[in-house]
């Protein structure tokens, strides 16, 4: 007889929250626009606080899994985290591979959904039988071209990317200096590049690439990968998808709703760097001291310093282990007791991005936080730290102008400087506001019945569903 069970979906989250959070929400609207159901399959190197919570919340027709555990001991201390997702997921291939059977027999599976650094999962989908094999891209279409490009890149350039002598130019991509190409490529010596060379040509293996990216924000790289390619899957800009309602809410949450409710429109700058970043103590001093030279209102996630670890250092548990208060400058906290809240390690994030009290966001560049800023049309002061966040802020500082970029040694008289521009400048901050008012009308445009990225998932949907599933589609959109 007919299988009257939702059509169900397998998805694998690599560590790191900026991970899980898009993919979950990509979940929820495959479930409340489609009527699938899926699992979240999760790492157990990630089972931190913040995630369990996160996963708790989650509605009933998004479950979760954890993998079982995998050995990393061998790997050299001080490996790249990039390097230590994907040996993770290498490693649980087999593991997979039982739990995507499994899942099979108790379900009506009928796609296998990997994000960045899973795509040699996409072996343990083949050997389970699963239909159809997918992409999740959590960033951008400037860094899936990248990585696409990334086999040929690596046989023509013989050196390092930050010593060439000119930007890198890739089809219809804002031109990266050399030194702002994503950071796991930034030495090739290192296991990690490897390992993104390795995934440029796996991606290949998908059927398609969904991206959590829009037209507008980078309007380029979009006409070009709208055209299909052969050998290269179809790609899909489906964002901005981020995270909606979500969360018990956290122990800080009501203080900052509460202080954000007596604050003036659009006076605050919201500081955070993402769920992984640390800074040295250094700039966390000179980020202190700009604040309270800029004269603006701030909330500022506070995290312990980076010194003697990496600037995502915090990634794999967004917890501070130290507090973070102590680094602060001597009597910054008393000077600053009526422009500023500080609060510790997480901030509800969204919320604070959607208060009517926010106008600027001091981000790590961080897609998600990009995201999440542009669909509450909050302009952003860009100082990018790891990962793809550098050519993050230089496609949105030189393409699109949704940001301004604090400059390289960073001070305090630069850092006040640019946070001033972007929340009340004449010139080019005044143009960023306008820019990011538009751009969070095209996000919106485009998630609405019959908007770009709308269509494009439903058409993604359309193809994971068997001939006879045609009916369920159509009474379901
Ligand atoms: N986030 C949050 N509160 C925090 C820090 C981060 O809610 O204090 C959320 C943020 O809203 C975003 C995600 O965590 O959804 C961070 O993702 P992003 O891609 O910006 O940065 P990553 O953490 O991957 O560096």
């Amino acid at each position: 007889g007919e299988d009257e069970r939702p059509p169900h979906v397998a998805m694998l989250a690599t560590p790191g929250m900026g991970h899980l959070i898009p993919l979950a929400e990509l979940a929820k609207r495959l479930s409340s626009r489609h009527g699938l159901t899926s699992t979240l399959l999760t790492f157990a190197s990630t089972a931190s606080a913040t995630q369990r919570a996160f996963l708790a919340s989650l509605p009933p027709a998004v479950s979760s899994r954890a993998l079982p555990p995998v050995d990393l001991s061998d790997l050299p201390a001080g490996s790249a985290i990039e390097t230590r997702m994907s040996e993770e997921c290498a490693r649980s291939v087999p593991a997979l591979t039982a739990v995507l059977a499994d899942l099979r027999r108790t379900t009506r599976l009928v796609a296998f959904v990997a994000d960045l650094f899973g795509a040699d999962a996409f072996d343990a989908a083949r050997a389970a039988g699963v239909r159809r094999r997918c992409l999740f891209f959590p960033t951008n279409l400037h860094a899936l071209t990248l990585i696409l490009h990334l086999p040929d890149l690596d046989a023509k350039i013989p050196g390092e990317f930050r010593d060439l002598p000119e930007p890198l130019r890739l089809p219809g991509c804002v031109p990266v200096p050399g030194p702002d190409i994503l950071m796991p490529l930034q030495d090739k010596s290192d296991a990690c590049y490897r390992w993104m060379v390795h995934h440029g040509a796996k991606y290949r293996d998908a059927d398609a690439v969904l991206v959590n990216s829009f037209d507008a924000v980078e309007p380029g790289p979009a006409a070009v990968l709208r055209h299909p390619e052969p050998g290269r899957p179809a790609v899909y800009p489906v964002g901005p998808l981020i995270q909606s309602g979500g969360g018990k809410g956290g122990d800080n949450d009501a203080a900052c709703m509460e202080w954000l409710d007596r604050q003036p429109a659009r006076s605050v700058v919201f500081v955070s760097f993402g769920s992984g970043g640390a800074l040295p103590s250094e700039e966390m001093r000179e980020l202190a001291l700009g604040l309270e030279q800029s004269g603006q209102r701030f909330l500022w996630v506070v995290r312990s310093p980076s010194d003697g670890g990496a600037v995502n250092d915090n990634y794999y548990d967004a917890e501070s282990k130290r507090d973070p208060f102590a680094y602060l400058p001597e009597g910054f906290v008393h000077r600053t007791k009526g422009t500023g809240l500080l609060v510790p390690s997480w901030a509800p994030q969204t919320r604070v991005l959607a208060h009517a009290a926010t106008g600027g966001f001091l981000t790590h560049c961080g897609w998600n936080s990009v995201l999440e800023s542009l669909a509450h049309g909050v302009p952003m002061v860009a100082w990018p730290l790891y990962a793809e966040q550098r050519q993050n802020a230089v496609m949105l500082a030189d393409g699109v102008g949704a940001a301004v970029r604090v400059p390289e040694a960073k001070g305090r008289v630069k850092i006040a400087a640019a946070v001033r521009e972007v929340m009340v400048g004449a010139g080019r901050g005044a143009e960023v506001r306008k820019k990011v008012a538009e751009l969070q009308k095209a996000a919106a445009d485009g998630l609405k019945e019959g908007g770009n990225a709308a269509a494009a998932l439903a058409e993604v949907v359309g193809t994971w569903m068997p001939p006879s599933f045609s009916s369920f589609q159509s009474s379901n959109c």
